[in-house]
């Protein structure tokens, strides 16, 4: 008991620490790919390429530190040591013992034991409602010929009957809002000193003047400093704003998240810290959510909307000609339904808002130039003006009636895009309601603008300030009510990439922008969880064993203080070195790794471990000796370092224990190495490594393992084919690199516009490369270095999952660069047509057509996790450990842009190029996989990937995670641990285990999900000691030693109960369901 307390003490608290951390790197990194409106003020990013470089600065520092923080990581383990000498033998210490498995290999199950009812989701065939709209359709419809629309420029004339309010009069609620970019840590500040909080202050002061007076807030970040710094009265003031409906807080994240990039793990935890914050400052739940600044929308936002408890949303950013045929439609308001849903389960009310922009000139009807005369902050004299050149007047008894006719009729247009007689109408912009004065012109002249509308009856009218759920409450009660059954509204599947705001101007740079940061921020996420799953684990058995005081202690904080610091830096290495290694360095002070597996099921990977000698050995805790590979690290042309790689087998979320001896005679076999280089002599001899010559330089070189073998070209160290083993099937895959420049016409490619200057121009490196190939028996690469990126194709010499894929890392370097960008592009003999699939935020695919009637950077998605594209045969999917844009932009084709370098700003906001590029390490698997034929097969927007895919992603975005401890013989007795009773079904993904700690009891929130998985691909030699189980999972049996003192399914964060098909004893879950449960654990 002592033992595991003790350890648990040290693990758990250091990887907790590291929470704090990850959350405020991960948010300014939401932050980063958030950005700013057309409209508004560039000043906010002025500060952000300084900051940026600062960050940039203090890695690199941190970087240099790394072995300072190395040895105190030792240390601290050194003084860990002495504590478990104490409790060993303990009464408890079999919970510290073996696992579900011995520590030798075992051989897995050839074929994955799938419940074949498991398979009938993904067979499904997808069938519209009679009233749907599905966007694949709307896309094939739609030509995309952007005609001047007149006063609407991207829309059509509306005209309207003077009589059509007659019977019903038309219900309007203007919806102030304030639209808070939080910026970089610095900017933040800034802006919460300058601006937030004066909105904040004066949003309590002006709208109790009036308990007619609206207002809606969204970003809680800013809503959360503000709360620490004002004082109980106000508090008070505001909760009472809230109780009268006065305030309403929508959507309730920390931040407004990218829809794009951001995988879902990262969107539902930045939900839960934000209506966790609220449960317990404010005791508000938020209803809508408001999502006026994203650069295109995903259903998978409205479906965690959804899982949350929320009853609405609304959208703003989505292709103009979208807009217009939605509008033309009336389907601006509809329910959106995922695409997998076989019912209507997961329809959320959506709200699209019609115009270019969520400002007063695009929102109150169709004419700007109409409707920024009703934007009172811009009254002559004040700092903003109307670009329409015709300023707004004060509202006066003599103008009224003019000024209510004028807008009126805005409102009756707008009015007529939608199928009820109730009408939103947004008041707000960015960083808006500053000044008391603004509150004022906007709120003073609005009511009297209403008090003569809503006097005059003749005009049939009714308009009111109200908050974005008293809209959404009123136009539920005029299109659900019984008299007006032919209101309903339509229903709308698909997502709305990619955005365009005009012309040609696609958002579909922002897809790679940064991709530094886009690595980054998946690394930060994969610890984040480790370390809320272990310190929950961990909280849960020092209370076990009646131990609560001592968690955690003074000492053990001082500790993990530095612990912290290298817990960050573990997650800034891979992205700076562009290594794509963890940073453990074994020396002669190290006898032990302890391996964390994040992933939910029993594991066998390859860790790799940077080592001071080639002559070591890797036992088990159980003393048997393990294959093991010593290789080169080629820091320059000859080695610098040694690494060694070895074969683990950890339990599902637990740790495993190895240990690393000197050994002269019998240990790591070394790697050996060949180099090519065209017409070029090369001749290295390298101390420890045999290296040797080239019998021809023509012949393409091979690498294979026990599924793959890779043939690559002798002249440039591409693939150009691959073989699957498990039939014998060969397949033409070339890789290839390209460029893409920018247009030379006025409008340029920036951080979020991609404007190329037409299709890719191959990469054709000046001078013959540098091909290295390596050949071991843990895995064998080939890697080729060009002038501006380092490429290296990798197979894993493992049966099962590692060993399935190609891993490959490029890693980028496009400083020199004047406006270009490069992709990486694989060219297959898959006769896939126009077809292909990216993932929505890691959590769904979503078909997409190449479409020639679009221009080319119109046909780039954002790629979250994974691309793939088929014909009846094969599927090749490319797997990616961070988000980029990818397109197939012919036939067999898939390609992903690897880093953008742009020498000007693409005039949305951000006031600068992309010029701050780093050294970015891009990593992938690819995986060949044979399809069960199906004849005639149809377009359809529903599929699925593999349990392999999904398998060998999990395993790509969660690598082990190796920690050195150094131990003297016989002092510490380390050993495996196994939280979980056993490995948790292959298709559940444990997203998250994350305490609770506003309860007087320590709770968790144990967050799952269901994959959706394709059966009609191969599922042989997986390796996987896992099984499906229909969705269900017995409580009883989840953890080893701990136990569900109780169990209640609640929504996604936690907001609300609910009822399902899970009980105390049993949780159960749909396919594709992600749903939360409030857990004790005992
Ligand atoms: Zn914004």
């Amino acid at each position: 008991m002592m033992k595991l307390s003790r350890q648990f003490t040290v693990f758990g608290s250091a990887i907790f620490c590291v929470v704090v951390f990850s959350l405020y790197l991960m948010l300014d990194h939401l932050q980063l790919d958030h950005t700013k409106s057309p409209n508004g003020g560039d000043r906010l990013q002025n500060g952000q390429l300084s900051i940026l470089q600062d960050k940039i600065d203090r890695l690199e520092r941190l970087l240099a530190e790394n072995n300072e923080i190395i040895a105190n990581i030792r240390d601290s383990v050194i003084n860990l040591k002495e504590s478990v000498k104490d409790g060993r033998g303990g009464p408890d210490s079999g919970n510290m013992s073996q696992g579900p498995y011995p520590d030798l290999l075992v051989s897995p199950p050839l074929v994955l034991p799938i419940d074949s009812q498991d398979c009938q989701f993904a067979a499904r065939q997808f069938s519209k409602p009679a009233d749907g709209v599905q966007l694949l359709d709307v896309y094939d419809l739609l030509t995309f010929d952007n005609p001047d629309g007149g006063v609407w420029k991207q829309g059509f004339d509306i005209t309207y009957q003077e009589n059509e309010w007659d019977s019903e009069p038309l219900q309007v609620y203007l919806v102030p809002h304030s639209h808070n970019d939080p910026g970089w840590l610095k900017t933040f500040d800034d802006y919460y000193r300058d601006q937030t909080q004066h909105i904040l202050n004066n949003m309590v002061v002006k709208l109790n003047e009036d308990s007619r007076r609206k207002m809606i807030w969204s970003e809680i970040s800013y809503f959360a400093k503000w709360w620490d710094n004002i004082d109980n009265q106000k508090r008070d003031a505001v909760k009472s704003l809230v109780e009268r409906g006065q305030l309403e807080i929508t959507t309730g994240g920390w931040v407004m998240p990218d829809e794009a990039n951001s995988h879902y793990f990262a969107l539902i935890d930045q939900l839960l810290e934000g209506h966790q914050w609220l449960e317990k400052n404010l005791g508000v739940k938020p209803q809508t959510g408001w999502a006026v600044d994203p650069f295109g929308h995903s259903p998978t936002q409205a479906y965690l909307l959804k899982q949350a408890g929320l009853a609405n949303m609304l959208i703003q950013r989505v292709h103009y000609s979208i807009k217009k045929h939605f509008a033309s439609q009336k389907t601006l308001e509809f329910f959106w339904r995922q695409n997998w849903d076989p019912a209507s389960s997961t329809d959320m009310l959506c709200h699209m808002m019609p115009f270019y922009s969520y400002d007063v000139p695009h929102t109150c009807g169709p004419d700007p130039k109409v409707c920024c005369q009703f934007d009172f902050k811009r009254l002559p004299g004040g700092r903003v003006s109307c670009p329409w050149r015709i300023p707004p007047q004060p509202i006066t008894d003599v103008n009224v009636q003019q000024r209510v006719q004028m807008l009126l009729d805005q409102y009756r247009k707008k009015s007529k895009l939608f199928r009820t007689k109730v009408l939103m109408v947004p008041l707000g912009d960015d960083f808006r309601y500053t000044e008391a004065l603004e509150w004022d012109q906007q709120f003073q002249n609005y009511q009297k603008l209403f008090d003569y509308m809503n006097s005059h009856p003749e005009l049939h009218v009714k308009a009111q300030f109200g908050t974005i759920s008293d809209y959404f409450g009123a136009l539920r009660k005029s299109a659900m009510d019984p008299g007006h059954a032919s209101l309903s509204l339509p229903v709308v599947s698909g997502d709305f990439f990619t955005y365009a705001d005009r012309d040609d101007h696609y958002w579909s740079g922002y897809f790679t922008s940064r991709p530094f940061y886009k690595r980054l921020d998946r690394i930060l996420e994969s610890h984040l969880r480790g370390a809320e799953i272990l310190f929950s684990l961990a909280l849960a058995n020092i209370q076990r064993a009646g131990k609560p005081n001592g968690f955690p202690s003074v000492e053990s904080y001082r500790l993990l203080t530095e612990a912290r610091r290298n817990l960050g830096l573990f997650q800034h290495h891979d992205a700076i070195a562009g290594t794509g290694k963890e940073l453990v360095v074994i020396d002669y002070g190290t006898r032990s790794v302890v391996i964390y597996n994040p992933t939910e099921q029993d594991r066998m990977s390859v860790v790799t471990v940077y080592v001071n000698t080639p002559h070591v050995r890797v036992d088990t805790s159980h003393s048997h000796p393990i294959p093991a590979q010593v290789s080169a690290v080629w820091d320059d042309a000859t080695t610098a370092s040694t690494e060694l790689s070895f074969v683990v087998q950890v339990p599902a979320l637990g740790l495993g224990v190895y240990h690393l001896s000197k050994a002269e005679e019998g240990g790591a076999e070394t790697a050996q190495y060949l180099f090519l280089r065209q017409g070029g002599e090369l001749s290295l001899s390298v101390k420890h490594f045999t290296v040797n010559n080239p019998q021809d330089d023509t012949t393409p070189v091979s690498i294979h393992n026990p599924h793959l073998q890779v043939w690559s070209s002798a002249t440039t160290g591409l693939m150009e084919r691959l073989k699957l083993k498990e039939d014998g099937s060969e397949h033409r895959i070339k890789v290839e690199f390209a460029w893409y420049g920018t247009t030379s016409s006025r409008d340029k490619s920036g951080a979020y516009l991609f404007l190329p200057d037409g299709e890719a121009k191959m990469y054709s490196p000046a001078q013959s490369p540098v091909i290295r190939v390596t050949k071991g028996s843990v895995f064998s690469e080939i890697t080729t270095t060009f002038d501006h990126v380092t490429h290296t194709l990798r197979l894993y010499n493992v049966q099962g999952v590692d060993g399935q894929a190609v891993e490959i890392c490029n890693s980028v370097d496009i400083r020199g660069e004047f406006n270009r960008e490069i992709a990486m592009r694989l060219t297959s003999d898959l006769d896939s047509k126009d077809r292909f699939f990216t993932d929505l935020n890691g959590f769904q695919i979503q078909p997409r057509r190449t479409m020639a009637k679009l221009p080319l950077q119109a046909n780039f998605y954002p790629m979250t996790s994974m691309a793939y594209l088929q014909d009846s045969g094969t599927r090749m999917t490319l797997l990616s450990a961070q988000s980029l844009g990818s397109a197939s932009l012919k036939s067999g084709q898939l390609e992903v842009i690897m880093d953008r370098r742009l020498n000007q700003d693409d005039n949305r906001g951000l006031g600068q190029g992309v010029l701050d590029n780093k050294v970015t390490s891009n990593s992938f698997r690819l995986l060949l996989e044979k399809r069960a034929k199906t004849d005639n097969e149809k377009p359809s927007p529903l599929s699925y990937p593999s349990m392999l895919s999904h398998v060998s992603s999990l395993y790509l975005n969660h690598p082990l995670i190796p920690m050195a401890v150094s131990t003297e013989a016989g002092s510490l007795s380390l050993t495996r641990f196994s939280p979980l009773a056993s490995s948790l079904p292959c298709d559940i993904h444990m997203v998250n285990l994350r305490t609770i700690q506003s309860k007087v009891r320590d709770e968790a929130a144990l967050i799952l999900h269901r994959k959706g998985f394709d059966c009609a691909l191969s599922n042989r030699n997986t390796g996987l000691l896992c099984a499906t189980t229909q969705g269900k999972i017995r409580t009883e049996k989840l953890f080893s030693n701990l136990r569900l003192g109780s169990i209640a399914a609640v929504s996604l964060t936690l907001m609300h109960q609910t009822e399902g098909g899970s009980s105390q004893e049993e949780i159960s879950l749909k396919p594709m369901e992600i749903s939360t449960f409030r857990v004790q654990l005992t």
